[in-house]
């Protein structure tokens, strides 16, 4: 009969969405929403177009004080995947791009290390922080405004001057931030600096 088969349609229709209901309340107790909400977020980054002008992230630093040291060499077998931008130790350190805080944590060549994920799946590295930005976690929204930490030594920069390595890597590996590097809009400077600081270079870290 006809009629039979409907109601068995309907009734598997049925049984399916309140297997997907069940799945998503699971989800929801154990905790997982909160990470599906935000794989969400991310997946929606990777629509987006890449940032093509970056914030520079220390404050009172201007792009022209940054020495290129993209590709120097790092020992025999490693090249320097970033840029150094080398500020006084506690220096605020600012998202270069908005996105969301994609991991917080230490490893031995960044000491303390925060990574952001921008539009176009980015992931900008900010390390060698001597402290984090107070309550900053994993999974929270970050704008250009948003402080991240602050301008340390930790990792293998310790015994050089203090700075900010900062490192930009898309799905096919790390890019040079320097030429999308742009100074803030009216810099606050609250130190006087000497008129012709000589750009600084770290052979290390
Ligand atoms: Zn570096």
């Amino acid at each position: 009969m006809p009629g039979t088969s409907h109601r068995k349609l309907r009734m598997r229709k049925m049984a399916k969405i309140s297997v997907v209901a069940a799945a998503v309340l699971l989800l929801m107790y154990l905790g997982i929403g909160d990470k599906l909400v935000f794989y969400g977020r991310i997946a929606r980054l990777y629509t987006m177009e890449p940032d093509a002008r970056l914030a520079m992230p220390v404050q009172d630093v201007l792009r022209k004080q940054v020495a290129n040291t993209w590709h120097a060499p790092r020992g025999t077998d490693r090249m320097h995947e970033g840029q150094d931008i080398f500020a006084p130790k506690g220096t605020p350190i600012f998202s270069a791009t908005s996105g969301y805080v994609y991991k917080i944590g230490e490893n031995n060549l960044g000491g303390q290390t925060v990574s952001v994920i921008g539009a176009g799946g980015r992931v900008y590295y900010y390390a060698h922080l001597d402290s984090y930005a107070p309550g900053l976690a994993e999974g929270d929204h970050v704008s250009t405004k948003t402080l991240l930490g602050y301008v340390g030594t930790t990792g293998n920069a310790q015994g050089t001057p203090p700075h900010l390595h900062f490192g930009v890597y898309t799905s096919g590996g790390a890019i040079n931030p320097l030429p999308l590097l742009v100074d803030r809009t009216a810099p606050v400077l609250t130190t006087a600096r000497p008129a012709s600081r000589r750009p600084m270079v770290s052979r290390k870290a």
